[in-house]
């Protein structure tokens, strides 16, 4: 039975005894996006993380004491 990617867009034919469900090129597209997702959400976690903080912080934590 012929393997095929799973990308519905895709669907290139996989060779025998390839691990994924996906080929090759679909792999390294979504590792790319795995990526640039990866580095967006670490903006966001910094930007709200830090506003986060100073919000829990006001009034409770003064390091200017
Ligand atoms: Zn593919």
């Amino acid at each position: 039975m012929e393997k095929k990617c799973k990308n519905k867009k895709c669907q290139r034919s996989l060779t025998e005894g390839y691990k994924h469900k996906y080929c090759e090129n679909c792999r390294n597209e979504q590792v790319k996006r795995i990526k640039d997702t990866g580095k967006a959400a670490l903006g966001v976690v910094v930007l709200v993380g830090g506003t986060a903080l100073s919000i829990a912080t006001k009034g409770k934590i003064n390091p200017k004491k």
